[in-house]
């Protein structure tokens, strides 16, 4: 029997079918049972009534890879309208590991420091591949769309040997001993193929080394570039960005209406209604009749202006886009071209979405002449400039583009809190490529270091182990091959006046008794956060070893840790444990014992 996807079920209804999938959850009710299979199509439920069959997954996790033969039928109970019964199903991938995360719920409830430590599974999660799904569907629409009004795609160098536009910061490459840089824009280079085809596109890794933690940041970004060539006036470029935005949003909803429900806020931008058009000079006169906020000398907008500006656009003109123009010349690029009638302006705007930037575009100079003061008027050598300026010898027509960037897009049209929400793995001043410093530097290992080092300079014998990850004590029993009262648990509590950190450490089969805690303590106490615990003490859930004085914390044991000879604990990362006497323990790390487990 072939396969067939979960969304073509409705079309097989009476029929028996092949599914292949994850298995995504398991409602156990006793006689009825309900089994969700994920596959490309979505989420499929299949009804699980006999015992043998139920008896295969009862116990696998989330993630194992199924085989499902069963007869479709209608359900007015499920978003399909289908369900599958009488199964007969097969376990192809069986998965025992808990999952360090839940992802199987619409939405993960854990921070964003959590989700991204998780990322390779966390991607798995319902409404996290939405995004990525509708950032695809964006990618393609931009090259479909401008591929049809004849524009050449190109691929511009990520290495480059000079800033493409100055002053910004650029990441470094020791390339073979010199100095090369991270490209930060494609501009110079997509300048030079409106040379060649008149009207070019490319899609472009882009680096800045901004060291800025904003929710709207990072320092690898992708930028989507367009230039074209004979223009008659700088608006052009603005109509072909609204142009370019309806068609965007009616893909979206065409082919990703499903993803898009599962967003709040997604942005508007309905038929009869046009993007508003005003310049800076408008736009800060506005927003200090309207709210009071005097920036009307700044060059630029602030993110508080921006964000007034949109809703300004929607309250008014009923959608989330806002075009400012005509920026001071000192706030643009060299190559932006000055306004005829206002040389003080240029010919420049940035379009706004939903409190935000998205793009950045204009009409450029196309003067040779032009280029070289207007370089040197910004401080910039014309002779590092010479391929560029090569150009603008052998002719080159009035042109003018703009650049915008693929996970800001994706941000501000779903409202996304965070743009690290809209890129997969994220590069900023704390990861690199999704994962964060404390891990790929090792402050975990630093930990496992530090407490080898204490052991052996007392000279206490002890058992070191590697193994598969474990988050809860019993798992890390398991793989130790240990006794679950041996494991020593240690917990980081907060103080919930003081927000002051104690750490408790207690035997893996033993709950903590918070109430006495709070007694010894004198406040009351929560489980410290998994974010908080990376940023203060770069250790992770699970990877926690009892050595609370290496942490400079409080430290209080079970009185019941000594019960057991040996005492074994994850050390500083999930993969590493060690094992020792339970009494040299509690002679180096010297905390106080008292009863604390429940
Ligand atoms: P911003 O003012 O928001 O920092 P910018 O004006 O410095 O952006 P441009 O050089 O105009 O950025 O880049 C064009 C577009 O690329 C921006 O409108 C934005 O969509 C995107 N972009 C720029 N910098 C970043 C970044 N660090 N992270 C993600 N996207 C970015
Ligand atoms: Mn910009």
């Amino acid at each position: 029997m072939e396969r067939i996807i979960s969304n073509e079920a409705k079309t097989q209804v009476g029929k028996e079918i092949l599914l292949k999938g994850w298995l995504h959850s398991l409602r156990l009710l006793g006689k009825v049972n309900f089994l969700i299979l994920r596959d490309r199509g979505g989420l499929i439920q299949v009804v699980v009534e006999e015992k043998s069959e139920l008896n295969k997954v009862k116990d696998l996790q989330p993630g194992s890879i199924l085989t499902i033969k069963g007869r479709v039928q209608e359900s007015s109970q499920t978003d399909l309208g289908v369900e599958v019964v009488i199964p007969e199903i097969n376990v192809d991938v069986a998965v025992e590991e808990p999952w360090p995360v839940e992802v199987n719920k619409p939405e993960i409830r854990a921070g964003l420091d959590t989700i991204l430590d998780n990322r390779p599974l966390t991607l798995r999660n319902e409404r996290i591949a939405a995004v990525f799904k509708v950032q695809a569907t964006l990618l393609e629409t931009f090259r479909e769309y401008l591929i049809e009004n004849d524009f050449v795609e190109f691929m511009g160098p990520s290495i480059i040997s000079a800033s493409s536009e100055g002053g910004s910061e650029l990441f470094n490459v020791d390339y073979f001993g010199y100095e090369a840089k991270l490209a930060q824009s494609n501009q110079l280079y997509k300048q030079m193929m409106v040379g060649v085809y008149e009207r070019v596109f490319g899609t472009l890794k882009c680096f800045r080394a901004e060291n800025s933690n904003t929710t709207r940041h990072i320092t690898e970004a992708t930028q989507l570039e367009f230039e074209v060539g004979f223009i008659e006036k700088f608006e052009e470029i603005l109509d072909w960005e609204e142009k370019i935005m309806r068609v965007f949003l009616k893909k979206l909803h065409e082919k990703n209406a499903k993803e898009l429900k599962m967003f709040e806020g997604v942005a508007e931008l309905p038929d009869d209604s046009e993007i508003p058009r005003m310049t800076l000079k408008e736009a800060l006169e506005l927003y200090h009749k309207e709210t009071g906020t005097d920036e009307r000398n700044e060059p630029d907008l602030s993110p508080e202006a921006e964000r007034f500006l949109c809703k300004y656009a929607k309250e008014k003109h009923g959608t989330d886009f806002i075009f400012v123009t005509h920026f001071p010349r000192e706030k643009c690029a060299f190559y932006a071209k000055p306004n005829k009638e206002n040389p003080e302006v240029c010919n420049y705007g940035d379009l706004l979405c939903n409190g935000a930037e998205i793009i950045s575009g204009g009409q450029r100079m196309d003067k040779y002449e032009d280029l070289v003061e207007s370089l040197k008027a910004k401080d910039l050598d014309p002779k590092d400039f010479v391929d560029y300026l090569s150009i603008f010898k052998y002719g080159m027509p009035s042109h003018g583009g703009f650049g915008l960037g693929l996970e800001r897009l994706t941000k501000q049209i779903l409202n996304l809190e965070n743009i690290r929400e809209a890129v997969l793995f994220p590069s900023d001043p704390k990861r690199i490529a999704g994962v964060s410093f404390s891990r790929s530097f090792g402050q975990g290992d630093d930990m496992v270091e530090a407490v080898r080092k204490l052991l052996d300079d007392n000279k206490l014998k002890y058992e070191f182990f590697e193994h598969e990850a474990t988050v809860t004590s019993e798992d890390a029993a398991k793989v130790r091959g240990t006794k679950a009262e041996e494991g020593a648990k240690a917990l980081v509590l907060r103080g919930k006046k003081t927000g002051r950190n104690v750490m408790v450490v207690l035997p893996g089969n033993k709950k903590i008794n918070m109430k006495k805690i709070a007694e010894l303590e004198g406040e009351k106490f929560s489980f410290e956060t998994p974010e908080r615990l990376k940023e203060k003490h770069g250790l992770e859930v699970g990877g926690v070893p009892p050595f609370g004085n290496l942490l400079g914390l409080e430290t209080y044991f079970d009185k019941s840790v000594q019960d057991e000879e040996y005492a074994s604990f994850n050390c500083g990362s999930k993969f590493k444990s060690i094992r020792m006497k339970s009494e040299d323990l509690v002679e180096v790390v010297s905390p106080k014992v008292a009863e604390i487990s429940q």
